[in-house]
């Protein structure tokens, strides 16, 4: 890691994980399904519950490039729309207890040569008592992420000035590049499915739940 700063560095810790390509996995888990049985479809978004003597038994679905309606009947109706979960919780029941609590998390993509090392960097703890990755991404290095609670659920969030510069400041006390805001080449920015609970709120797709409040 050529561009570590190495005034005041004592050591560090070499550990070894795993890397994939997100949209290539969803790419194969969908030829998985395809190849075991399944009929995949996107662009298809649920409008509404089928009911059943109360009980879920299908839904109602838009062609959202089309605009065709379609009604699909099915024993079982699996909802995993990750941070959209409560729009169709409240098709069901429209009592509008929302279980979600997002929190925005955004990753900034660099040229390379202001990380040219094949390892990844963690840096343990920022500013705000986190850690921060930069890790090398095809020809580009991602760093990332930040935690920031947002009100709303967006398709396309967008990422705020500040999360932009958290990542920067906590970049450069660490790298030797003075990285500015114009070496931002773009941003990724998602939401993260909080759950929220009394007191609390955890995440329930990591291994384990982790309370994070
Ligand atoms: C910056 C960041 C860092 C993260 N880091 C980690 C991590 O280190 N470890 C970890 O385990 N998790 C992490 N997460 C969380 C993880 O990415 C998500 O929890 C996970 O992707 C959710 O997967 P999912 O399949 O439940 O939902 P999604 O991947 O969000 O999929 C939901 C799908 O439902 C579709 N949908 C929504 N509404 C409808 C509708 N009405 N009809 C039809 N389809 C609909 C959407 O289009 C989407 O395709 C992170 C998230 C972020 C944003």
């Amino acid at each position: 890691m050529p561009q570590v700063k190495a005034a005041g560095l004592k050591g560090g810790v070499m550990y070894t994980d795993g890397q994939f390509d997100d949209a290539r996995l969803a790419i194969n888990l969908a030829q998985t399904a395809i190849e075991n049985g399944a009929t995949v479809i996107n662009y298809l978004e649920v409008t509404q519950l089928l009911k059943d003597n109360n009980k879920v038994c299908g839904v109602i679905c838009k062609d959202v490039l089309s605009l065709q309606t379609y009604t699909l009947h099915a024993k079982v109706v699996i909802n995993a729309t990750g941070v959209f979960v409560d729009d169709i919780m409240n098709m069901d029941n429209n009592d509008g207890q929302n279980i979600v609590k997002p929190s925005q998390g955004v990753h900034i993509v660099l040229d390379k040569k202001y990380f040219t090392g094949k390892h990844a960097l963690m840096i343990p703890k920022t500013s705000d008592g986190r850690v921060l990755f930069a890790v090398p991404w095809h020809n580009y290095v991602v760093v990332g992420t930040t935690d920031t609670p947002v009100n709303y659920i967006e398709i396309e969030p967008k990422p705020i000035k500040e999360e932009v510069a958290f990542i920067l400041q906590n970049v450069n006390t660490y790298l030797q590049s003075g990285i500015s805001e114009a070496d931002v080449k773009t941003v990724f920015v998602g939401l993260r499915p909080l759950v929220k609970q009394k007191g609390k709120t955890i995440l329930l797709c990591w291994p384990e739940i982790i309370p994070l409040l």
